[in-house]
């Protein structure tokens, strides 16, 4: 299928893309990399009049890992996550989790800030901002403001974005030393969107897990922290031995839907495998 018509206006500034879009009352919308845009048009699943390439703003651009936090652009597209030396050292965690994100001509184009406004609940970058407790950097015509990722995603494929907003930036604490860090998917096949997947943060001293952000995708309807698991881990001590209680957690946490292909109890104990595995590997990581 082939798009709907649109005008395509390339932002000059980032003032010139906030007039655009607030001009356009609600018809216009941004284009980044536009490997879900450009998809969604051609399916013709939406029909906007007029397309803002904010894809040359210098103000959404550029990576700061030097201080006690990371300020990624929204513009950073995931190859550029996945391939930084500095991001792999200091919060490995969205390195890792961009390497399950599509195919690499995908991971080319497609950018943090377009992958958290479009906020799939099947996304990994989504999830991994509410474990990480990150900032999300939002820009209008009435100026700045910042948004806990906790408080960003207020539903499916919604956030708290008002119209003409954009995303400029996010903003991710450093983790401590001793923190250990978790990531996996169950996926049908390499690259596909998740049915069920956990990103994990766990501060630990000697043997013990202090404190836990635990965030479930793919059988969840946005990106938010999965507080039963999360305080489930909190005192446990590394190895797990029983694990039943995180497993009575999970189905607190998670209520997934039947979809094509999936039955809603089959996604709860896929979580409740994945989360073993993931506990598993929060010992692991430890003996590095
Ligand atoms: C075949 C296929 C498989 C994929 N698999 C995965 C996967 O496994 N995991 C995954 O996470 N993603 C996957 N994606 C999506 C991909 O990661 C997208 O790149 C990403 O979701 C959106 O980034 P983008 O820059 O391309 O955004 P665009 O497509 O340009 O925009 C997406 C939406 O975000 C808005 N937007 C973009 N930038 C901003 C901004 N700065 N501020 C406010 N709004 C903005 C746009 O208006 C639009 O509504 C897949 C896509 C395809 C086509």
């Amino acid at each position: 299928m082939k798009a709907p018509s649109f005008r395509y206006v390339r932002a000059r500034s980032l003032q010139h893309a906030y007039q655009v879009l607030q001009h356009h009352n609600g018809d216009a919308v941004a284009i980044a990399g536009g490997q879900s845009l450009m998809a969604g048009l051609n399916l013709r699943l939406s029909g906007p009049k007029v397309l803002v390439d904010i894809g040359g703003l210098p103000e959404l651009s550029g990576m700061d890992c030097g201080g006690k936090e990371v300020r990624i652009g929204a513009l950073t597209r995931h190859v550029e996550v996945l391939r930084s030396k500095a991001l792999q050292e200091r919060i490995p965690l969205l390195p890792q989790a961009v390497s399950h994100v599509a195919h690499a001509a995908i991971r080319n184009r497609g950018t943090l800030g377009g992958s958290l406004a479009y906020a799939d609940p099947a996304a990994e970058l989504p999830a991994c901002a509410v474990a990480l407790d990150a900032t999300i950097v939002v820009g209008g015509l009435e100026g700045e403001r910042e948004v806990k990722a906790t408080d960003f995603f207020t539903g499916l494929m919604d956030t708290n974005l008002k119209p003409g907003e954009l995303i400029l930036a996010v903003r991710f604490p450093v983790p401590p030393p001793h923190t250990r860090f978790a990531f996996d998917e169950f996926t049908r096949r390499q690259g596909d969107f998740a049915v069920v997947g956990l990103a994990v943060t766990a501060l630990v001293g000697g043997d013990q897990i202090e404190t836990a952000r635990a965030v479930y995708f793919g059988c969840v309807d946005r990106a938010k922290l999965a507080e039963q698991v999360s305080s489930a881990l909190c005192g446990l001590k590394l190895p797990v031995a029983d694990r039943g209680a995180i497993r009575n957690a999970v189905t607190k946490d998670l209520e997934p839907d039947d979809t094509p292909g999936w039955r809603a109890e089959t996604k709860l104990r896929l979580a409740q495998v994945l989360t073993q595995r993931i506990v598993s590997r929060l010992a692991e990581s430890g003996t590095q």
